[in-house]
């Protein structure tokens, strides 16, 4: 299948909004070990493929799905808060989290071509928004994140995405999200955003495609190759 080229596609798009955990960030397989350490010290099961899965969520609906799943019933706010400080403490102790190289490419070549960038993440751990702006300098703007601190409902809802064209003040057709995530890719869809899929993780494409991604890449090489 030839796949039309991401130029093609930018043509007449005025904005690009990026996912950050495994989009702009090599990040997905610590939070996965993060997750998974974290739900075992207190003996619940939630392997890896469930974190890939389930990316996205915010952490409190990630645990009570992990609850849902091994207890049949929600955690306890007690239990939310030990399992969130746990996973938070263990991501310390795995090696630093790198860009990837490729998202400043793209970042280079929408900066020319004058179309804005906008994050629309999940995250809220404040060091991470707080490298954003370190690693992507000159591309990214305070003002243009969109986390999970200002959403009630977290992807799959189409809550970040939407508030993402309000404040930006463009149309659904004026735009392209990129996502790696299932449910990132559906709270994009739920918005009517042209959604390109990058597979840097462990799932097969087909999950993300079943998903509603539009078009979808292996790879930061793959997607960059004609820019
Ligand atoms: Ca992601």
């Amino acid at each position: 299948m030839s796949k039309i080229a991401i130029s093609e596609i930018l043509r007449d798009k005025k904005a690009v909004f990026f996912d950050m955990d495994g989009v702009l960030y090599d990040s997905m397989g610590a939070h996965a070990d993060a997750w998974n350490n974290a739900f075992r010290f207190y003996g619940i099961d939630f392997p890896q493929e469930k974190v890939y899965e389930n990316e996205g969520r915010t952490a409190q609906s990630t645990i009570n799905l992990a609850y849902q799943q091994n207890e049949q019933r929600n955690a306890s706010e007690q239990e939310i808060d030990q399992i969130y400080s746990k996973k938070t403490e263990l991501i310390d102790f795995l090696p630093d989290i790198v860009p990837f190289k490729g998202a400043e490419k793209l970042m280079e070549y929408l900066k020319k071509q004058d179309i804005a960038i906008w994050i629309v993440t999940g995250s809220s751990q404040g060091k991470f928004l707080e490298a954003l702006l370190d690693d992507f300098e000159g591309y990214i703007s305070a003002d243009q994140i969109i986390s999970g601190n200002d959403v009630k409902h977290g992807k799959p809802n189409p809550e970040p995405y939407l508030m993402a064209l309000k404040k930006s003040g463009f149309n659904s057709s004026e735009v392209i999200v990129i996502e790696n995530a299932p449910l990132g890719i559906l709270s994009a869809k739920a918005a009517g955003i042209f959604t390109v899929a990058i597979n840097t993780g462990i799932l097969d494409d087909s999950v993300l495609l079943d998903s509603g991604a539009d078009l979808i890449f292996k790879d930061w090489n793959e997607l960059n190759s004609d820019i």
